[in-house]
């Protein structure tokens, strides 16, 4: 039994149930069910064994039927198997058998940035994946070296090899540090944190969203001096203390979120002024608007809350 995704771009066709929009799995026919062949046509890509954790794995007994047919009660039954993700333009040209789909239906396509927010991490890193590999598919179709049409590598390794001059291209991952600055109040002695707005996260009739310190890192640079460089440009602060959390696949195109703390350790705020309208440290009884929840920024704001016994 082989179920599939459906992507257009980065976002994922989905079915409205009670509690929101989650990802349909497409079950596919015995005819289309040869992934090992599907894996390597441009638009249709294999994905890792999710490590779902078990509260919404499920127990897969109602899908024995081989019919080229959409369960709705799949919408919900995601398995712990390696499952598979096709575009829409792939899913056409192959025929396989979609919900109808439209603005007004249960059955519409929802940009991943909405869902990421509610759906289980090991879902949403799946997806996230899905997203990745396809795209990477699309932008490498040319050796980027020779420009000579590429071809998938071997079974078992992703990889778009050059058959003239043999370059190897892998899908790759930006790594990006983020960082929660914290200090004591230097009046009240309170907990507080370093906030950024940025220009481009204006929105209209919305208070303005403050984030975390972020950057990616560079090449020749260990995540820690990324940190301190980073934090160093935007805000002109020295940070000490610094240590790894967390991290966060985030396909917007292919970046790996690397969540870090540290505290303040010296200098006066100065704004990187092309980049961040405003920046300041923030009581936790005080905070501006902040990231939703299912965001790495989030999980470490609400870690330093937690400490203070503040839940956000
Ligand atoms: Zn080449």
């Amino acid at each position: 039994m082989a179920h599939a995704f459906v992507l257009s771009d980065d976002s994922i066709l989905c079915r409205q149930m009670p509690d929101g929009w989650w990802p349909l799995q497409v079950q596919l026919s015995p005819d289309s069910n040869d992934l090992s062949e599907q894996a390597y046509q441009v638009g249709h890509v294999t994905l890792h064994e999710s490590l779902a954790p078990n509260h919404w794995l499920s127990d897969d007994s109602t899908s024995n039927d081989a019919d080229d047919t959409v369960d709705a009660n799949m919408a919900h039954s995601f398995t712990a198997q390696a499952t598979s993700a096709m575009t829409y333009d792939y899913a056409v040209a192959h025929n396989v058998t979609l919900p109808i789909i439209a603005e007004s239906s249960s059955n519409t396509f929802v940009p991943y940035r909405k869902l990421m927010t509610h759906l289980p991490v090991a879902l949403s890193d799946q997806i996230s994946q899905a997203i990745q590999l396809l795209s990477w598919q699309a932008d490498t179709q040319f050796c980027s070296r020779c420009a000579s049409p590429t071809v998938h590598a071997d079974q078992g390794e992703r990889a778009m090899v050059c058959p003239v001059c043999r370059l190897r291209q892998y899908p790759r991952v930006q790594p990006c540090v983020i960082t929660a600055i914290t200090r004591p109040n230097p009046v009240t002695g309170e907990m507080q944190i370093l906030l950024a707005h940025h220009h481009r996260h204006g929105q209209q009739n919305l208070p303005p969203m403050y984030g975390l310190i972020a950057g990616f890192v560079e090449v020749g640079e260990s995540l820690e001096y990324a940190v301190v460089r980073e934090v160093a440009e935007e805000v002109n602060i020295s940070v000490t203390d610094i240590r790894y959390v967390s991290s966060q696949p985030w396909p917007f195109p292919s970046n790996l979120m690397l969540g870090f703390r540290a505290s303040y350790d010296s200098g006066d705020i100065i704004l990187q002024e092309d980049e961040l309208a405003h920046a300041d440290f923030f009581d936790f009884s005080n905070l501006p608007r902040i990231p939703p929840k299912g965001s790495i920024a989030r999980d470490l704001i609400d870690q330093v809350a937690k400490e203070q016994n503040i839940d956000l």
